[in-house]
């Protein structure tokens, strides 16, 4: 990961681990003030926010968020559809708020891989995380999302900033601690940022001087062959099914779009060979590929030990609601749970490890957010103590958890570039 890091720096498009600039210069300084619109895309959930930035570090922030799913269709058809829905969703939620956001300031947390020349500009490279509109890649995100605010006579808003989720993380964590220097985000995907000195990267047109946060887009880490010497038959076929094979291989083995789907393959292999759910009606999970979710992982290894409620529960929604499980079958799908969270935290413990070396800070703050890092009971603890491990029992680094950075982040940026421009 430190090679990989440093030649996605320093020869732009050679590495797997693309680095690429954000032209995020300055951390808050936490007197930002104002109300902004927030767009948070890129995960379970599509949100749409109002914040209220208060002025001073002191002061909470006031969020309204409403939730929005993505209907499944919407992910897989054009891209115009997939913004006209975003632009009624923001049309909805301004009428039920009571919203006029005439010369509103919008911040876009857009959570998949952009190569952006400046702040509000940003041409999508790639999808991940089971996205696959057509007609998008390669355009300018931000233009795209105006042209349909435009159409529902949205047109007034501003949009002033597109930044990932990863990002936003680090900016709403450094709103109240000035020394994280690192964002990382282990929800439906996996992915870290970091500041750097402008001078190591490359990507950045002409010179400029100070800091920049780098989105590394690690979760790309692998494709290159990186990860073949512990890839597993189960990684592959989990690899070969999804939507962009021989992509995101770091990320295939850690974020919550796929490590449920990890525990399946497993599992249908012990069914196979007659070693587990004897008796027991397996259709379901044979046959419907998502029918063991990540979150089923967190239920299980929720069941204080040697308790088996929550893996029953769990296994129901997953088999069928009649279905009856053996304390030996608990046992087994615990243990196949653990080995593949285990192995999550571990690698992308290793991974951290790699950015932290190349960072040299003596004390570092880490912003974290993601699903599956709040709902996991314990990803953090084991992540923490194998980056203790890999980096000596001397160094000295947090994890912190940071909420709301997807809304409070794009606010921040909104207010920073709408300063700019006035
Ligand atoms: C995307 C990143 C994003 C991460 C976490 C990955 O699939 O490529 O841009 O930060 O997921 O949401
Ligand atoms: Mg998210």
């Amino acid at each position: 990961m430190s090679l990989a890091l440093e030649q996605g720096l320093s020869r732009p498009g050679s590495s797997s681990v693309r680095c690429l600039p954000t032209f995020v210069r300055h951390m808050p300084s936490g007197k930002e003030q104002g109300k902004y619109l927030a767009l948070d895309l890129g995960g379970t959930n599509f949100r749409v926010m109002v914040v209220e930035l208060l002025g001073s570090p002191q002061k909470q922030p006031l969020i309204t968020v409403r939730k929005y799913p993505i209907p499944v269709a919407v992910m897989s058809g054009s891209g115009e559809e997939l913004f006209d829905h975003i632009a009624l969703c923001m049309l909805r939620f301004l009428s039920e708020i009571q919203l006029h956001p005439e010369n509103m300031a919008l911040g876009f947390t857009f959570s998949f891989p952009c190569e952006q020349s400046k702040l509000n500009s940003a041409t999508l490279t790639q999808w991940t995380k089971g996205f696959s509109c057509s007609g998008m890649v390669g355009e300018d995100v931000c233009a795209l999302l105006r042209r349909s605010l435009d159409k529902q006579g949205l047109g007034g808003i501003k949009v002033c900033a597109l930044l990932n989720d990863t990002t936003g993380c680090l900016l709403s964590c450094s709103l109240r601690e000035s020394r994280c220097q690192v964002g990382l985000i282990v929800g439906t995907g996996c992915n870290a940022c970091y500041v750097e000195n402008c001078r190591n990267i490359k990507a950045i047109p002409g010179e400029l001087e100070g800091d920049m946060i780098v989105n590394t887009e690690w979760g790309a880490f692998g494709e290159k062959g990186e990860m073949d010497f512990i890839r597993t038959k189960w990684d592959r076929v989990v690899d070969q099914a999804s939507i962009n094979p021989g992509q995101q291989i770091f990320e295939k083995m850690i974020s919550g779009m796929y490590l449920g789907a990890l525990v399946r393959q497993v599992l249908l292999e012990l069914v196979a060979q007659g070693l587990l759910f004897q008796g027991v009606n397996c259709q379901r999970l044979t046959l419907c590929q998502d029918s063991f979710e990540t979150r089923h992982i967190c239920e299980v290894e929720n069941d204080p030990l040697g308790e088996n409620d929550r893996c029953r529960m769990a296994m129901r929604e997953v088999l069928g609601h009649n279905q009856v499980i053996s304390p030996l079958d608990c046992y087994a799908i615990r243990l196949v749970c653990e080995e593949i969270s285990r192995r999550a935290c571990m690698v992308l413990a290793a991974g951290l490890a790699g950015l932290l070396r190349r960072l040299n800070l003596k004390d570092a703050v880490i912003a974290v957010d993601g699903t599956l890092i709040r709902c996991h009971p314990l990803f953090t603890l084991i992540m923490a103590k194998k980056i203790t491990q890999l980096m000596g029992k001397g160094y000295k680094f947090e994890l912190r958890l940071a909420r709301d950075g997807s809304g409070l982040g794009a606010a921040i940026m909104a207010a920073v570039q709408a300063n700019r421009d006035e």
